[in-house]
C-alpha cells in the first residue's frame, strides 16, 4: 500500500512511547465547510451587533471556495496575499479583484514582507478561511459602496479577527455544534481502529486540546466511544486528557495541572506526580518530566502550525506531525494535472533556445557596439511573448483544479508556499489525516527524502 504520510525528517514510530492528540480537526474530524460556514456567519452577526456595522453585513454570502488557508493580511491596504517561501509575494487581492502584477509591484517597492511588521497578519488560525472570506468581502463592500460607512481596513482586520476570538470564547461556535453534531463532526471508525491498534503494540496515547471539558467530553462519547473494540470507553483508551489546555502555552510554560473527576466534572489541585486521567491545564515540560520521557519518546500530532506544531518543535523536542486536511484534495489534482505540469516544463524548454540567442544579441550589441539586426531581435521577442502566454495560459489552467482564486496551497507559482515551507521546517511528517498515520504499522521507519540542492541538480 502507497503510504499516505509524508517525511520532513527521519521518524521511527518503534522509538515513540506516547502518541499525544490534538482533538479539534487531528482527532475529531469536522466537515471544514459548514464549520466555516458557522464561523463565517458569526463573524457577521458580531460585526452588525456588537460593532456597528452596517445591516448589509449581514447579507454576504459564504463561499467556501473563495481563499485557501496559509493567507496573510495586509492590514494597513486591505489586501490579502499568498507568500512563497522566501516571504516574497506571489498574488495579491484587494477585496474581491485580483491586483494585476504591475499594480502589485507598484503597491509593495520590494517584493518581500517581513512578517513580524504589525502591518501584516498571518492567517493560520482555526477559521482562517471564514475570516478571509469575510474581509475580503467587507473590503470589497467599502470600495463598492461609498454610502455604506465602514472603518479603515486595519481596523476591520482587527474587528474581524477579535469577533472570531470573542466566537471562540463566549462559546457561540461550539454552542451550536453542541446542537447538531451530526451536522458538524464526522465519525470515522477507522482512527478508533487504528488507535487501538497502537495501544496493542504496547503505545499510550494522550489528548491536549483546547477545548474544556464539557464540549470534549460530548465529542468523545459521540465520536470515539461507539467504535470501541477492546475498550470501554475513551477514559479506558487515553491515558491522559488534558483538557483546556491553552495551547500554546502549555508547550512553553509552567502552568499546573488540575486533576477533573470525568462523573461530575469537579476539579482538585494535582500535587503529586501525574497519573492517568483527564486533566485541565498544565505542561508539556512537567508531563515529560512526570513521566519520565525524552522528549523524543512523544509523537504529537496537531493540525495547527502556530497552536500545536511550531513552539513544540522549538520548546519540548518532542516529534511533531501534521494534518493537514486540504492535502488529500492536492495530491489528487496534482496527479490530474501532471500533463500540464510537463507541458509547461517543456514551453520552458522551447523558450531557452530564444532567450540565450537573444543574451548573445545583446550582449553583443553592448561590448562590441556591434549592429544588431532590429528585426531579428523583434522576432525573438515575439516567439519569447508568444510562449509566455501560452505558459500563462497554461499555468492558469492548472490552478483552476485547485483553488481558482489563489492556487495551490503548498505551492506559490514555481516554488513552495510560505505555508508549506512552515509545514516542512516544523513538522517531521504530515498528512491528511489521523487515520493515514494510523494505518501504517506502529514500527514504521519514516525516511526523509533526500532532496538535491541547487548545484546536484
Ligand atoms: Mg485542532
Amino acid at each position: 500500500m502507497h503510504s499516505k504520510v509524508y517525511v520532513n525528517r527521519t521518524l521511527n514510530l518503534k522509538r515513540i512511547r506516547y502518541l499525544g492528540l490534538d482533538m479539534d480537526h487531528t482527532l475529531i474530524r469536522y466537515n471544514s465547510e459548514e464549520f466555516e460556514r458557522l464561523a463565517h456567519s458569526v463573524i457577521k452577526e458580531k460585526l452588525v451587533k456588537s460593532r456597528g456595522y452596517p445591516e448589509e453585513v449581514l447579507a454576504l454570502p459564504f463561499d467556501f471556495n473563495m481563499t485557501i488557508r496559509g493567507l496573510v493580511i495586509d492590514r494597513v491596504r486591505g489586501n490579502l496575499i499568498k507568500l512563497n517561501r522566501h516571504s516574497a509575494i506571489r498574488a495579491t487581492y484587494h477585496g474581491l479583484r485580483p491586483l494585476d502584477f504591475k499594480t502589485q509591484n507598484k503597491t509593495y517597492q520590494s517584493t518581500y514582507i517581513d512578517l513580524s511588521d504589525s502591518k501584516y497578519l498571518a492567517i493560520d488560525t482555526t477559521f482562517s478561511v471564514s475570516l478571509a472570506i469575510i474581509y475580503s468581502q467587507i473590503v470589497e463592500m467599502k470600495e463598492e459602496n461609498k454610502d455604506v460607512k465602514l472603518p479603515d481596513f486595519a481596523v476591520m482586520a482587527d474587528d474581524v479577527l477579535q469577533a472570531l476570538d470573542e466566537a471562540h470564547r463566549d462559546g457561540s461556535l461550539k454552542d451550536v455544534v453542541k446542537t447538531d453534531l451530526a451536522r458538524f463532526i464526522i465519525k470515522d471508525p477507522d482512527t478508533v481502529a487504528g488507535l487501538e491498534k497502537f495501544k496493542q503494540h504496547g503505545k499510550k496515547v494522550f489528548i491536549v486540546t483546547n477545548s474544556d471539558f464539557h464540549y470534549t467530553k460530548l465529542l468523545l462519547d459521540y465520536a470515539i466511544n461507539p467504535f470501541l473494540k477492546n475498550h470501554k470507553s475513551w477514559t479506558e483508551l487515553f491515558e491522559f486528557v488534558v483538557v483546556s489546555a491553552q495551547k500554546p502555552r502549555f508547550f512553553f510554560d509552567d502552568l499546573r495541572f488540575l486533576k477533573i473527576n470525568v462523573q461530575d466534572g469537579t476539579m482538585t489541585n494535582q500535587e503529586s506526580r501525574l497519573e492517568p486521567g483527564v486533566y485541565q491545564g498544565g505542561s508539556a515540560r512537567s508531563f515529560t518530566r512526570d513521566l519520565n520521557l525524552q522528549g523524543d519518546e512523544i509523537l504529537y500530532i496537531g493540525d495547527h502550525i502556530y497552536g500545536d506544531i511550531l513552539r513544540l518543535k522549538k520548546d519540548c523536542g518532542w516529534r511533531t506531525a501534521m494534518v493537514i486536511e486540504e492535502l488529500e484534495h492536492e495530491v489528487r489534482h496534482n496527479k490530474e494535472t501532471e500533463h500540464l505540469t510537463r507541458e509547461i516544463e517543456n514551453l520552458m524548454h522551447k523558450k531557452e533556445p530564444f532567450e540565450d540567442e537573444m543574451t548573445d544579441l545583446m550582449t553583443l550589441k553592448i561590448e562590441d557596439s556591434a549592429k544588431v539586426d532590429e528585426l531579428k531581435v523583434e522576432a525573438l521577442q515575439k516567439q519569447i511573448a508568444e510562449i509566455d502566454g501560452q505558459i500563462s495560459a497554461l499555468i492558469k489552467r492548472q490552478q483552476m483544479h485547485f483553488n481558482a482564486n489563489w492556487g495551490q496551497i503548498m505551492r506559490a507559482g514555481n516554488e513552495e508556499s510560505y505555508f508549506a515551507y512552515q509545514v516542512d521546517r516544523y513538522a517531521c511528517v504530515y498528512m491528511a489525516k489521523l487515520a493515514d498515520l494510523l494505518a501504517l504499522s506502529p514500527r514504521t521507519y519514516f525516511r526523509a527524502p533526500r532532496r538535491p540542492l541547487s548545484h546536484e541538480l
